[in-house]
């Protein structure tokens, strides 16, 4: 069997004066339209309770072109203006859905410096990008093949806070799915990345503890420099450089290890960790090893999908460390620091691989349960899923996932 995707491929690009100039105009005229736009839909819906959808907007933007003012507006392509009344659009749907917070302003600072193009805003040939208003194609650095005859429908540019530029290309794309007879189950930790079911260990990139390490440092210095100066400015490029690169080579780890997980299994279980955002730990390694599970998750997600694999959430609240594995024997009590322990039964646990083997279990009874079906992103104890149901902010936490 085979499945068509739209898949992202995403390259680093060198822009020449004159394009990055055009890019950094359009960044802050989306800044501004959404922002106008935002302001718009607030005003309608606290002045008159009135909901304006994506069409008014766009008229709007109309409107606002022919003023002085905003007649900069006109100087962009009129392509990424529109995207972003309808990522607006988007962000407004999963709002009234209570999927999402009321949208935010964009901040000159704080926000991704991002424009999407769609066909009609740039051109695509013989393997070369050329954006609208501009002359010269991209020169973009091919770090891995497009599919063959591929040509994107979308094209989104942006610039990460350490100044480096990305050309992301949605092109349609063919997986097969070979099926696979492996199961595994995953435990997220701290101190090793994952544990698997099989017993094997998956610990952080290499680098990534003197990286860390780097980050903590530079964090504190910026924090003494004075705002707004030269020095802090320099200060903060520094922490978003050593930040970028614990992110690229983590989210390089995760994609080859979801990759090898969905070839290998058909069922994969892993634990629902939503419950972890709500314990007070502010510690960088928390937030670091907290955001490494949500970006594995997201990826085994649509991997698993795309390679037609079950993968089963299981309970928050799932006891997955205190669980014999072996004989089903429940300890009461099992401290953070006990690495290994042996049961009543005789058997001697690594306490992380004893909890994957659990998760799997739990997720093999849930498919048996289920008859068939996927319970993916769905809570799998039957007898407390209504319980959780009134507890809006564990919902929340799954649904932001
Ligand atoms: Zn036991």
């Amino acid at each position: 069997m085979s499945r068509a995707v739209k898949r992202a491929f995403k390259y680093r690009f060198y822009p020449t004066d004159s394009q990055s100039a055009e890019l950094a105009r359009t960044f802050g005229c989306v800044r501004k339209v959404y922002n106008l736009a935002l302001v718009a839909r607030t005003e309608a819906w606290t002045l008159r309770q009135e909901r304006i959808n994506y069409h008014t907007t766009s008229a709007l933007l109309t409107a606002w072109k022919k003023t002085d003012e905003l007649a900069f507006l006109n100087e962009v392509s009129s392509v990424p203006l529109q995207q972003a009344l309808r990522h607006l659009q988007v962000a407004f749907t999963n709002f009234f859905a209570k999927r999402a917070r009321y949208p935010s302003f964009k901040s000159k600072k704080k926000s991704r410096r991002s424009a999407e193009y769609t066909t009609s805003a740039f051109r695509w040939r013989d393997g070369r990008l050329t954006l609208a208003k501009m002359t010269e194609p991209l020169d973009i650095v091919w770090s891995r093949p497009i599919p063959e005859g591929a040509s994107p429908s979308t094209v989104t540019v942006s610039q990460d806070a350490a100044g480096r530029w990305f050309v992301s290309l949605l092109c349609d794309d063919v997986i097969e799915q070979v099926p696979a007879s492996g199961m595994v189950g995953v435990d997220a930790g701290i101190d090793s990345l994952l544990t698997l079911s099989t017993g094997e260990k998956i610990v952080n990139p290499k680098h990534e503890r003197r990286d860390r390490a780097r980050l903590a440092r530079v964090q504190r210095a910026l924090a003494k420099k004075e705002k707004g100066s030269a020095n802090r400015a320099k200060a903060r490029r520094t922490v978003a450089r050593v930040y970028a690169r614990i992110t690229d080579r983590r989210r390089d780890h995760l994609h080859k290890l979801t990759t090898r997980l969905v070839r290998e299994n058909q069922t994969i279980v892993i634990e629902d960790l939503a419950v972890r955002n709500m314990v007070k730990n502010h510690s960088l390694a928390r937030a670091v090893s907290d955001a490494a599970w949500r970006q594995f998750r997201t990826l085994l997600e649509y991997k698993a999908d795309w390679y037609g694999r079950d993968l089963v959430v299981v309970d928050r609240w799932f006891p997955s460390s205190k669980l014999c594995s072996a004989c089903g024997a429940l300890v009461e009590r099992m401290p953070l620091n006990v690495r290994s322990w042996t049961c009543r039964c005789g058997q001697t646990h690594d306490r992380d691989v004893n909890a994957a083997r659990n998760i799997l279990a739990e997720g093999l009874s849930v498919i048996a349960c289920g008859g068939g079906v996927r319970p993916q992103r769905e809570s799998s104890r039957m007898g407390r899923s209504s319980a959780k149901q009134e507890n809006p902010r564990a919902t929340k936490g799954i649904l932001a996932l």
